[in-house]
């Protein structure tokens, strides 16, 4: 842990939950984090204010409905509904960018409550003891099938060869400052890929660990190809490294180039008679792959760019139902 100073004024707590068609889970969350919560204040660990947004990132089940529905019963609960389906990330992002003018720490989980609710003990000590930034790391991967938890595992390996500081088995389970939050909504990209990015904004950390449970219901609403996206957009908005990987590639091509030649001439100056269709039709080939590969890779650089350059809003927001709430400039 970096040094930090302490605090000693215990915080307004804002939980965010993105929801994406979770009308199985919604009330059942929506119970267990209140409890949670509320136990959390009895025991002088937040403020009495401190709240649960929900953010629907577009549902197009009874989700929006349910989550109004909470809210009008009860002002511990706010929603903020998005116009469309903007993802996972721009979700976490669109709450925490709401929330942090109320509270002084937010606290990012998933709708499913896979993540240890009663991790937040240890996350509120960690910001109590100073840090700005608190990463929740799972401890196993017992909950994942096979195939998942080798792809996490090559695909951390693979981030860090390219150099992301994204923690191995980090979600997006997190505690962050109001001031690490104002630091973040300086960040002006589009394609976001949270858990890459906050670590590079170097603030004193700190790492709690949680168990991950089974989902209580419903089914994950990371598809393939939204991991795939995300995937992608972890390497690509945290290095250029697969971009200059192009330049080593290309100069280790004219050194073995430079290496067939030379063996070429000694064969021809003694007389051999040097061999051609299939060595050169092997050669080209490799070439061949080589190239159309560089320009994948370069070519998912400009797309990323052009999108980039568009300048388009991260998300739209539909709504913003929060009760009984004191920006923090009022208190
Ligand atoms: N989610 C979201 N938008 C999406 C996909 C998912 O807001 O497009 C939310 C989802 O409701 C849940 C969280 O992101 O709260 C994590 O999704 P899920 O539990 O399905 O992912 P998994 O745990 O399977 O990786
Ligand atoms: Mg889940």
């Amino acid at each position: 842990m970096i040094d930090a100073m302490s605090r000693t004024r215990i915080p307004t707590l804002y939980l965010v939950i993105p929801c994406y068609n979770e009308e199985e889970v919604i009330e059942k969350t929506a119970a267990i984090v209140k409890e949670k919560m509320t136990r959390l204040a009895d025991e002088g660990k937040i403020e009495r204010d401190s709240k649960v947004l929900f953010v629907n990132d577009g549902s197009s089940d009874n989700t929006l409905r349910m989550l109004h529905d909470l809210s009008k019963k009860d002002p511990f609960y706010g929603v903020l509904s998005f116009a469309g389906n903007y993802g996972h990330q721009s979700a976490i992002l669109a709450g925490m960018m709401e929330a942090r003018h109320y509270a002084d720490a937010v606290v990012t989980i998933d709708a499913d409550l896979q993540q240890d609710i009663e991790a937040l003990d240890d996350f509120l000590a960690a910001y109590m003891s100073g840090c700005d930034v608190v990463y929740g790391v799972r401890n196993d991967r017992k909950t994942d099938g096979f195939l998942k938890k080798a792809t996490a595992t090559m695909y951390y390996k693979l981030m860090h060869m390219l150099g992301s500081s994204a923690l191995t088995n980090s979600a997006d389970y997190r505690l962050m400052s109001t001031k690490a939050l104002d630091a973040l909504s300086e960040y002006e990209e589009s394609s976001l890929f949270l858990r890459g990015l906050i670590p590079t904004m170097g603030f004193s950390s700190d790492i709690v660990y949680f168990d991950v449970k089974e989902r209580e219901a419903g089914q994950s609403k990371y598809t393939f190809k939204k991991m795939m996206t995300l995937a992608l957009d972890g390497i690509t908005s945290c290095s250029i490294r697969p971009l200059r990987m192009i330049g080593s590639l290309g100069f280790i091509t004219v050194i073995a180039a430079l290496v067939m030649i030379i063996i070429s001439i000694v064969d021809w100056a003694n007389g051999k008679n040097v061999q051609g269709y299939t060595t050169l039709l092997i050669v080209m080939l490799v070439l061949g792959g080589v190239i159309l590969i560089s320009l994948g890779v370069m070519g998912e650089y400009i797309g990323k760019t052009y999108m980039e350059a568009k300048h388009r809003p991260r998300y739209i927001v539909d709504t913003v139902v929060l009760r009984e709430c004191r920006r923090r400039e009022e208190k």
